[in-house]
C-alpha cells in the first residue's frame, strides 16, 4: 500500500502488465480464429473439389461404359452417332477410341485417326494406356496440351471389354475422354477465386503427376511435365503422422480429410488439407502459405495494437499528469516541512536533512552562528502573537539582507536562529557577529512604537568544535549562553565554557528536583527604620541541595530565569513567605512587613498576578504588608505592559520597592511615572560610601531624588556604624545589613523580634 501511495507509476505498470497480458490473450484468440477460419475454408474447398471431381469422373466413367456398350453392340458402325451427343458436354475436349494395341480407330479431333500417334508408343501416354488395359476402372492419363484444339485437357481412359458369362473378357477398345481444363476445373476453381492465396492440386497417386494444379494456368508446360516431389509427399505424410498418428494407408482407405502445417524447403510453412479419392486414386491437396494467414492475423491485430497503444498512451499521459501533480504536491509538502511558514526560512528539519552538504569527508571548514533574540517573549506577551510574528518576519528579512554569499539562515525555533557561514577567522566572525547584533538590535516598529530587542550570539567552528551537527549546535548554544549573561554580545566557543555549562546544567537539573523535594526555604533579613526600630524583613531564598550543598541564590536564580523555571519557583517563594508570615503574625500578634524579590521573568510571566492572588487566597495572607522588590532591569522590558500591572498591584495595597537602584539604567523622567514606594540603594554604593566621594555623592543624589518623589530610601548591605551614620545624615530612612542582622531563619527571626521593639507603619 505504501508503495502504491509512494509511486503512482507502480499502478501504471501493473495496469500495463494486465493490459499486455490481455492483449496477448486477444492476439492468441485472433490467431486461432484466423487459423481456424483458413483451415475450415480450405477443408470445405478440398471436400467440395473432391466430391465434385469424383462425381464428374464418375459421370464420364458411366458415359464411357454406355458408349462402350453401344460400340460393342454395333461393332464400330456409325461411331459418330453415339459419340456426337457426348460432344455436347462442355467439359469434354475430345474423345478417342483405340484398339488394345494403342492405334486410334476413331477420334473427334481428326477425321483420319491413323494420323494420331499410337498411345503405347508415346512415352507420356504409354504408362496410362498400359494401366488402363489392365484395370477394371477408369485410369487417368497425363494432362497434356492438344495442338489441334489448342487446349489443355485431362485424358481419362476406360477399357471396354466383352462380358462373357458375366465375366469381363479381353479388352476390345480403350475409350479416352479428354476433359477440358478450362471449363471443368478452372471454372470450378474460379468460383473460389477469392481464395487466390490458396492453391489446389489433384495428384494421381501412381506417379504423383498433377492431374490438375490451380496455379498451372501460368506455366502448364512445367507444372504438368514434372511430378509432385516425392520427398514433399513424404514430408506431408510425416506431418500427418505426427499430428493425427495416421499412416498413408489408413488415410487412403478411410478417405480422411486432414489439415496440418508443414514446412516446404525454401518456401516456408504451409497450411495444407489433403484428401484421398480411393476410387480414382487421386489426392486432392490444397495449400495456403502461412504468411497469408499471418497477414490476415496481422491486419486484425494491427487494429487491436493501435487501440492498445492509443489507450496505453492516453493512460500514460494521464498517469504522467497525476504523477507530476503528485510530485509537485510532494515537493510542496517537503518545502512546507523543511521551511518555516512564517519567515520562509529553512527550519530545523531542513538543517538536519541537508547538513551533509556542509559536513562530509574533506568538507571545507565553516562556522555555525547561534542567535537568540533577547526580550522577544515580551513582544509576544505584551502585544500578542500577531506582533511577535511580525517581528520574526522582520528579523528574517534583516538576516537575509546581511548574510554573506553562500551562507544559510535557519529559523531554529521560536526566536532562535542558526546561521551557517563560511567565515572561519576569529576577527571576521566577531566582526560579522557584531554587525549581526547591530542589525537585529535596531528598533522594531510596532503599533507606531519603537521596540528594542537584543540578540545573543554564540559561534562554533567546524571541525574545531565538533564533527557533527549536534556537537556544533551544542557548542554554539553554550557560547550563546555565555553571551546571554551580558546580553547583546557574541562569543566564540571555548572548551572552558563547556565546563561551566555542564555545571549549570547539573544545577538546573538538581533545581527541578529541589522544587518538589522541599530543598528550598526562605530566610528573612530585618530592616530597620530611621528611629532604629525593626519595621520589616526582606525574604531571601536559600537552597540546601543534598548533592551540591548550599547554592547561593545569585547563582541559581539566573539559571532558573534562563531555563523557564522562575515563574514556578517564584510562586513557591510567595507561598512559603505567606505561610511563614502567617505563622509569625499568629505568634506575635503584630503586623509584620515583608519584602519579596520578584525577578524579571517572574514578573513578566502573563499569569504572575493571577498566581500571586491565588497564593494569597490559598494561604489567607495579610498581603497588605507585602512589598515587591523589582529591579531596574524590569523597566527595559515593555513599559506599556508593566505600568498598568504595577498600578494594579499598588491599588491592591501592595507596595513596590526598586531594588539595586543605581546599578542599572533608569531615567529620572521614567522614575517619576512609576508607582514606587521605596528606592533600595545597592550595596556596592554603601560599601564605598565611607571612603569614595563619588559613591557618597551618588548615594546623596539617590536619596534626594527619592525624597523629592516621596519615596522611602533604603540602604542595603550596611555593615558598619559609620556607614549607617553617613546614610542617616544624607536623609536615608531605612537600613538593612549585617550591621543589624544577617538573614535569619523563620524561628530565629521570631526570637529576634521578640527581643526587639519594632514599629510598623500600616
Ligand atoms: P538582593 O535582592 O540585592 O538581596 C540582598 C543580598 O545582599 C542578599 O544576598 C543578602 O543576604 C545580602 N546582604 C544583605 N546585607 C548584607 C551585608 O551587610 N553584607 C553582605 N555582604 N551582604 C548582605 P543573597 O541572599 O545571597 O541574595 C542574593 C540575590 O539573590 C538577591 O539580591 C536577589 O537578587 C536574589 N534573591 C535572593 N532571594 C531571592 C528571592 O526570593 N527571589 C528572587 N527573585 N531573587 C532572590
Ligand atoms: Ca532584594
Ligand atoms: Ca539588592
Amino acid at each position: 500500500m505504501a508503495i502504491i501511495k509512494k509511486n503512482i507509476w507502480f499502478i501504471f505498470y501493473v495496469l500495463l502488465f494486465i493490459a499486455t497480458v490481455l492483449f496477448f490473450i486477444l492476439c492468441y484468440g485472433t490467431w486461432n480464429n484466423s487459423y481456424t477460419k483458413y483451415q475450415t475454408s480450405q477443408e470445405n474447398i478440398v471436400e467440395l473439389i473432391a466430391n465434385t471431381t469424383h462425381s464428374l469422373f464418375n459421370t464420364y466413367e458411366r458415359l464411357s461404359d454406355i458408349l462402350g456398350k453401344a460400340l460393342l453392340e454395333n461393332n464400330l458402325h456409325n461411331i459418330h452417332i453415339h459419340v456426337e451427343p457426348l460432344l455436347n458436354n462442355p467439359e469434354m475436349v475430345a474423345l478417342g477410341i483405340t484398339n488394345p494395341e494403342g492405334d486410334f480407330i476413331y477420334a473427334t479431333s481428326d477425321k483420319d485417326p491413323t494420323n494420331i500417334p499410337n498411345l503405347l508408343k508415346l512415352p507420356e501416354t504409354h504408362d496410362s494406356f498400359v494401366q488402363a488395359l489392365s484395370s477394371e476402372g477408369m485410369v487417368f492419363g497425363r494432362t497434356y496440351f492438344s495442338p489441334p484444339l489448342q487446349k489443355w485437357g485431362m485424358p481419362i481412359r476406360k477399357t471396354i471389354r466383352k462380358t462373357i458369362r458375366n465375366k469381363a473378357g479381353e479388352p476390345q477398345f480403350v475409350i479416352t475422354t479428354v476433359l477440358k481444363h478450362t471449363s471443368t476445373f478452372d471454372a470450378l476453381f474460379n468460383t473460389l477465386k477469392h481464395r487466390h492465396h490458396l492453391n489446389l492440386s489433384i495428384i494421381r497417386d501412381r506417379d504423383l503427376y498433377y492431374q490438375y494444379h490451380s496455379n498451372g494456368q501460368q506455366d502448364y508446360e512445367k507444372v504438368y511435365s514434372t511430378p509432385f516431389p516425392s520427398q514433399t509427399m513424404e514430408k506431408l505424410f510425416t506431418s500427418i503422422f505426427d499430428i493425427y498418428s495416421l499412416t498413408p494407408k489408413e488415410l487412403k482407405e478411410n478417405e480422411l480429410l486432414v489439415s496440418f502445417l508443414y514446412e516446404q524447403e525454401e518456401e516456408g510453412y504451409y497450411l495444407a488439407s489433403l484428401k484421398y479419392n480411393h476410387t480414382y486414386h487421386l489426392w486432392t491437396l490444397s495449400q495456403t502459405p502461412l504468411p497469408v494467414i499471418i497477414k490476415d492475423f496481422m491486419q486484425k491485430t494491427v487494429i487491436y495494437l493501435l487501440i492498445f497503444l492509443s489507450i496505453g498512451s492516453i493512460f500514460f499521459y494521464l498517469f504522467r499528469i497525476i504523477a507530476r501533480a503528485e510530485e509537485e504536491r510532494r515537493n510542496e509538502l517537503l518545502e512546507q516541512a523543511t521551511h518555516d511558514q512564517l519567515t520562509f526560512l529553512p527550519n530545523r528539519y531542513y538543517l538536519n536533512q541537508y547538513i551533509h552538504q556542509w559536513i562530509y569527508k574533506e568538507a571545507l571548514p565553516f562556522s555555525i552562528i547561534y542567535v537568540d533574540m533577547d526580550h522577544f517573549k515580551t513582544v509576544n506577551d505584551s502585544f500578542g502573537h500577531h506582533y511577535g510574528d511580525y517581528v520574526l518576519v522582520q528579523i528574517a528579512k534583516r538576516l537575509n539582507a546581511i548574510m554573506p554569499e553562500g551562507s544559510l539562515a535557519i529559523r531554529y525555533g521560536g526566536d532562535e536562529f542558526v546561521l551557517i557561514v563560511s567565515l572561519i577567522h576569529r576577527n571576521e566572525l566577531l566582526a560579522f557577529a557584531s554587525k549581526l547584533i547591530d542589525t537585529l538590535s535596531e528598533p522594531y516598529l510596532i503599533n507606531q512604537l519603537h521596540f528594542n530587542l537584543g540578540a545573543s550570539v554564540g559561534i562554533a567552528c567546524y571541525p574545531e568544535h565538533g564533527h557533527n551537527l549536534d556537537m556544533l549546535l551544542r557548542a554554539s548554544d553554550i557560547a550563546m549562553y555565555e553571551s546571554k549573561k551580558i546580553k547583546n554580545s557574541a562569543h566564540i566557543f571555548v572548551s572552558e565554557m563547556q565546563e561551566g555549562f555542564l555545571k549549570n546544567v547539573t544545577i538546573e537539573q538538581e533545581l527541578r528536583k529541589a522544587i518538589n523535594n522541599n530543598e528550598l526555604f526562605m530566610v528573612y533579613q530585618p530592616q530597620i527604620n530611621d528611629e532604629g526600630y525593626f519595621y520589616g524583613a526582606e525574604a531571601l531564598i536559600r537552597w540546601n541541595s543534598p548533592s551540591l550543598g548550599n547554592v547561593p541564590p545569585n547563582h541559581f536564580i539566573p539559571l532558573a530565569e534562563a531555563s523557564g523555571l522562575m515563574p514556578k519557583i517564584g510562586r513557591l517563594i510567595i507561598e512559603m513567605v505567606c505561610e511563614d508570615i502567617n505563622e509569625i503574625h499568629h505568634k506575635l500578634q503584630r503586623p509584620f512587613h515583608v519584602s519579596i524579590n520578584i525577578s524579571v521573568r517572574q514578573f513578566m510571566d502573563p499569569r504572575f498576578l493571577e498566581h500571586m492572588l491565588n497564593v494569597f487566597e490559598k494561604t489567607q495572607a495579610q498581603y497588605l504588608h507585602i512589598t515587591l522588590e523589582v529591579t531596574e532591569n524590569l523597566f527595559i522590558e515593555d513599559l506599556q505592559y508593566i505600568l498598568p500591572l504595577l498600578h494594579k498591584i499598588r491599588a491592591m495595597g501592595i507596595e513596590i520597592s526598586m531594588d539595586d537602584f543605581g546599578t542599572g539604567y533608569s531615567s529620572l523622567s521614567m522614575l517619576r511615572q512609576l508607582p514606587i514606594n521605596e528606592l533600595k540603594i545597592d550595596k556596592s554604593f554603601v560599601d564605598a560610601i565611607a571612603y569614595d566621594i563619588t559613591s557618597a555623592k551618588m548615594v546623596q543624589n539617590i536619596i534626594t531624588i527619592g525624597k523629592n518623589l516621596n519615596m522611602h530610601v533604603l540602604a542595603e548591605g550596611v555593615e558598619t556604624k559609620e556607614q549607617k551614620e553617613i546614610l542617616s545624615t544624607f536623609g536615608c530612612d531605612r537600613f538593612q545589613g549585617y550591621y543589624f542582622s544577617k538573614p535569619l531563619l523563620k524561628e530565629d527571626l521570631l526570637h529576634f523580634l521578640q527581643s526587639q521593639t519594632f514599629t510598623c507603619k500600616d
